[in-house]
């Protein structure tokens, strides 16, 4: 199979935080796989901006030990990383003065694509819009890429929508999400409207229930600060789960385009019912011999944020009345792992007796660690036992199923940033769906907040508290276990 590369145009990209730790991690890097794929141009640049001191020479320095760091030496040739660090530019910048404006401006080329990464914290993403704007540097058909988190209530991200909208227009904001950048997160849109055997399916009628994990092995070590004033509502599922759960849900749009695709999932979150207290258990990890608790790397010894959180969620539509969508996301769970699972219906009668067993399909979107699609179907066990009924999986993980290509899917990152300079935003949130699903959240959190609610403490490595598997049993039905 031979892959198509769909080549850019020109472009220089500005990397606001170009030294810090996503840039170094994540985004470097995949712009190297993506340079190592043929489809940076010639005259594509990438010109970090930050505010150490530092000169081209010693940002291609700094990004070659990232890149040492975070790419396994197999896909690492020195002459192409040598090459790669060539199309490297850094210019010191001060978000909050004017330093390094005027520098900037004379840099960046006003005949390319120009795209704008704010890699920096997010009290600093209104400073760089406005002096894009006021230093004349961005253009009308410019980008700008916000990281998460976009505010942290309704109030928070209307303002901050404000403030970019007075120097950008909707079209040129990239809300990035990096979930929606992995290959799976696509094909499940793929699964379900390029195929007539799954959308008739779709729906309340055959779909028992949803189930949406994303579960991490880390806690918050040195990042308990920050954490604290989050928690997994708002660092998770407020965006994470809240995206994928809308690509699940939403009706077909009728075509693939930003608008029509965002428009769906706005119609999801507008739908989403209020969630009574009782469907929602919040946890806290505990400590255990070996680590430390999440209270340990709190500034605050009695914190009440939640390092896990489980709900049921209803869905007020035709589609999906009486269908729930479990959400569930924590940290220092069992395993890394992120998957949707979606739990068919048993057939309406089994012509095979009792005996044979009942047995249910099973569709599994597995987002991390392997990316793949697994669908269980139920065949008859061979041999001459009788009629004897088994779950056997359809499993399409990429790697092994695209043979080497499939080892090479591009990261989040790499696709999501070509995105950005091809001008596709549809995988990227709107400010409107943004502001809607805080508009979800904010009244759940305010409510552990008048009430003074504590999460539950859970044992590391665990899957969860207690409660969060009794959400499920009082409803008749099982999560899918957390392993890698
Ligand atoms: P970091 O602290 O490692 O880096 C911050 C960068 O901002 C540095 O390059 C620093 O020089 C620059 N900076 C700080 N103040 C500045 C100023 N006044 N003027 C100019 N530059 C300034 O942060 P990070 O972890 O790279 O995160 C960057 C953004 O990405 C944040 O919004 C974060 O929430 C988001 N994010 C990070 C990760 C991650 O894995 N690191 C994941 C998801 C989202």
């Amino acid at each position: 199979m031979v892959s198509r590369i769909i080549p850019v145009d020109p472009f220089d990209l500005v990397i606001f935080g170009g030294t810090g730790d996503l840039a170094r991690r994540k985004i470097l890097p995949g712009l190297y796989h993506r340079f190592c794929a043929g489809q940076m141009p010639e005259d594509a640049r990438i010109i970090g901006a930050a505010r150490s001191e530092m000169d081209d020479k010693g940002y291609r320095k700094m990004i070659g030990e990232a890149l040492d760091e975070f790419i396994p030496h197999t896909k690492r040739e020195a002459e192409r990383v040598k090459l790669f660090l060539e199309r490297l530019h850094y210019t010191p910048i001060d978000a909050k003065g004017d330093g390094g404006w005027k520098t900037l401006k004379k840099l960046v080329r006003a005949d390319v694509v120009q795209a704008f990464y704010f890699s920096v914290g997010p009290a600093l993403f209104g400073d760089l819009a406005t002096r894009l704007h006021e230093h004349e540097i961005a253009t009308p058909e410019s980008r700008i890429v916000v990281e998460k988190p976009f505010g942290r209530d309704l109030e928070s991200a209307r303002a901050l929508n404000k403030v970019l909208a007075d120097s950008f227009d909707e079209h040129q904001i990239y809300r990035i999400d990096h979930y929606l950048g992995k290959e799976t997160v696509q094909n499940l849109m793929a699964v379900r409207f390029a195929n007539v055997l799954f959308e008739p399916l779709w729906n309340a009628q055959y779909i028992d229930h949803v189930q949406i994990t994303v579960s991490e092995t880390v806690g918050v070590e040195g990042r308990g600060a920050y954490y604290d004033k989050s928690g997994a509502m708002r660092d998770m599922v407020q965006n994470h789960l809240m995206q994928l759960l809308c690509l699940t849900a939403m009706e077909p749009p009728s075509k693939f385009d930003p608008d029509a695709v965002r428009d769906e999932k706005l119609k999801v979150i507008r739908a989403l019912d209020e969630v009574p207290t009782e469907n929602i258990v919040r946890g806290q990890y505990a400590a255990d011999d070996e680590q430390e608790s999440y209270i340990a790397h709190s500034e605050n010894p009695a914190s009440r944020t939640e390092s896990f959180i489980a709900m049921k969620v209803d869905i007020s539509n035709w589609r999906w009345k009486g269908t729930p969508f479990y959400l569930r996301t924590g940290k220092r769970l069992r395993a890394r792992m992120s998957e949707i699972v979606i739990q068919f219906k048993e057939t309406p009668h089994s012509i095979f007796g009792e005996d044979a067993g009942s047995h249910a399909n099973v569709l599994v979107i597995r987002l991390q660690p392997d990316e793949g699609i697994d669908l269980r179907v139920t065949i008859k066990e061979p041999g001459p036992g009788g009629m004897r009924l088994i779950d056997v999986p359809l499993d399409m993980t990429f790697a092994d199923a695209l043979g080497p290509e499939g080892e090479d899917v591009p990261d989040a990152y790499e696709r999501l940033i070509m995105d950005v300079i091809r001008g596709n935003q549809t995988l990227f949130m709107r400010g409107d769906e943004v502001e809607a699903a805080w508009r979800w959240t904010d009244p759940i959190i305010d409510g552990w907040q008048s009430r003074g609610d504590r999460p539950t403490q859970y044992e590391p490595g665990s899957s969860g508290p207690e409660d969060a598997l009794m959400l499920l049993h009082r409803d008749g039905r099982r999560w899918r276990e957390i392993k890698a």
